[in-house]
């Protein structure tokens, strides 16, 4: 059997020459006569691995020397918590909640303190980004929340809220390495990496210096500290090795593509094949404000639940798989990440093209 063209938001598609490499070093990794994910992480092999893959990260985003990159585990998740249990000084913070995974962090920071709503897009089922412009920062927040990409509903931030000089902290699971970023402008930036990076299991922190806290925190478990990381360059403990390999390569991977400039590019394209196709169709509309779409995530629907149904299920026979909108949704999205080749997005719209002739 071929490979398909996977859609899926996450866990998602990895780019082949990733697998292929990894496939070939599974059984001895550069002679050394055993796998990466049986060595030690405290060998001389493995240091070499987790080094070069935070200075590869480091060159693609262009991360300047302040900011620590930290590897870690428990998901996106986890940092719903981390984050104000390490950065909520005063207990007070702004959250900007514009989709499912923001307000997940939302409620999670309110077991912390005063985790305050500055702006939110429910009002319309988050199919947009609350207008950063007006936003009024409060002048007692730690910091203020965005989740730059909804994976979900499939907006994206093109402006970042101006936050009077609070660390911006930014959930970017969805749209990581996409495109380039001003790192400098965020406090923080987080993201679980089976979207656009690696296999699930690896979270990566990129955090400004300043907001580690600098002693130990009474009464926060010492993984839940992100001292406890930085201090131990990630290897307070097991790291999720093998993992992190994986994103080693997928560095690699983008540097041999041209770089954050060119993965930009070649993304905006493909997305906006989907979205031209999308515009002009009688059948499938999509749900994003215009202005806001996400060119990593991209939900449609018919309008019809069994047409969507039926579509998602003609479209896994043709090889085009996990179409299927999130369950808290419904109708259709096909996530576009880094690794899905153009190829895989023509056949896409061949296949809307195709169903619409037959469905309208
Ligand atoms: C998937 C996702 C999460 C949750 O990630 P886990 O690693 O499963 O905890 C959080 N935020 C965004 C934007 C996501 O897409």
């Amino acid at each position: 059997m071929g490979r398909v063209f996977n859609f899926s938001a996450g866990p998602a598609v990895l780019p082949e020459e990733v697998l292929r490499e990894a496939a070939e070093e599974m059984l001895d990794y550069k002679g050394c006569g055993m796998s990466v994910m049986e060595m030690s992480h405290r060998s001389k092999m493995f240091d070499e691995i987790i080094t070069t893959a935070e200075q590869d990260l480091r060159d693609l985003m262009g991360i300047p020397d302040n900011y620590r990159v930290l590897f870690l585990q428990g998901g996106a998740s986890t940092q719903f918590a981390m984050i104000p249990m390490n950065l909520m000084k005063t207990g007070k913070a702004d959250y900007i909640v514009s989709g499912s995974w923001s307000k997940k962090a939302w409620k999670e920071a309110q077991i912390f303190g005063e985790a305050r709503c500055l702006a939110s897009s429910d009002d319309e089922n988050f199919s947009y980004v609350p207008d950063v412009k007006t936003i009024e920062v409060n002048d007692d927040a730690d910091y203020v929340y965005i989740c730059q990409n909804e994976t979900i509903y499939g907006t994206l931030y093109r402006e970042l809220p101006d936050t009077k000089g609070k660390p911006l902290v930014a959930d970017v699971s969805s749209c990581f390495l996409s495109e380039p970023i001003d790192v400098e402008r965020y406090g923080v930036i987080y993201g679980g990496v089976q979207k656009n990076v690696g296999p699930a299991g690896v979270c990566i922190v990129i955090i400004r210096e300043d907001l580690i806290p600098e002693e130990k925190l009474p009464g926060v478990p010492t993984m839940m500290q992100y001292k406890t990381h930085a201090d131990a360059k990630s290897l307070y403990n097991t790291p999720p090795c093998y993992g992190i390999y994986i994103c080693g390569l997928v560095f690699k991977w983008l540097k041999a593509q041209g770089g954050l400039e060119a993965m930009k590019k070649r993304n905006e394209e493909k997305a906006q094949l989907l979205y031209d196709f999308l515009d002009q169709s009688k059948l499938f509309k999509g749900t994003a404000r215009k202005e806001d779409r996400s060119i990593m995530n991209v939900p449609f629907v018919t309008g019809n639940a069994d047409l969507d149904a039926k579509f998602v299920a003609e479209a896994k026979e043709a090889g085009i798989e996990s179409v299927k909108g999130h369950r808290s949704v419904g109708g259709m999205r096909a996530s576009i990440y880094n690794a899905m080749p153009r190829e895989g997005v023509e056949a896409l719209v061949a296949f809307m093209e195709k169903f619409e002739k037959e469905n309208l």
